[in-house]
């Protein structure tokens, strides 16, 4: 008689002599057979998934797609609300006398670097803060007589005297 004939040769599941379905059943009846031993093993698996979902809702959260679903707003910078910087510059603007060339390009310039400037928050465009107050500035200058394109030189003499030791 050989091994494969021999009937007390045949290892039989537990869950199979015990007459208990293989798997969950089968396992709690103390059957470690392969269906058995793997329905335990998912059991587990799905126990610490779970366990891990309650303790940390926020890491199995749906998460928002990160490109917008709304299209992009087209931005009229001529349209924008006027803030404090567009409304003091409004006030303060000297008229264009034609004393030099290019005061109402310069003039046009500085209103929508303040419309900027007064929105940069609304625009998501804080990087242009800086560079809008810079752009003010340097507008401004050249709208002030005495400096710019109408500078006396006074500017100059000044500079010209910095970092001289005395
Ligand atoms: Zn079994």
């Amino acid at each position: 008689m050989t091994a494969a004939e021999s009937p007390r040769i045949v290892i039989r599941p537990r869950h199979e002599i015990l007459g208990v379905e293989a798997g969950m059943p089968g396992y709690r009846r103390g059957c470690k057979c392969t269906p058995c031993r793997a329905a335990n093993s998912k059991r587990m698996r799905d126990w610490r998934k779970k366990r891990d979902v309650d303790a940390h809702p926020e890491r199995y959260a749906e998460v928002p797609p990160l490109v917008p679903s709304d299209p992009p707003q087209i931005v009229r910078i001529d349209q924008l609300p006027p803030g404090l910087v567009t409304t003091a510059l409004a006030e303060e603007l000297p008229k264009a006398d034609g004393a030099y060339p290019f005061q109402r390009t310069v003039q046009a310039m500085l209103t929508k670097s303040a419309l900027i400037l007064d929105n940069a928050d609304v625009l998501d465009r804080l990087d242009l803060v800086n560079p809008m107050q810079i752009r003010l500035y340097a507008g401004l200058a050249v709208l002030n007589p005495g400096n710019g394109a109408q500078h006396d030189g006074a500017f100059d003499d000044e500079m010209s005297g910095l970092g001289v030791p005395e």
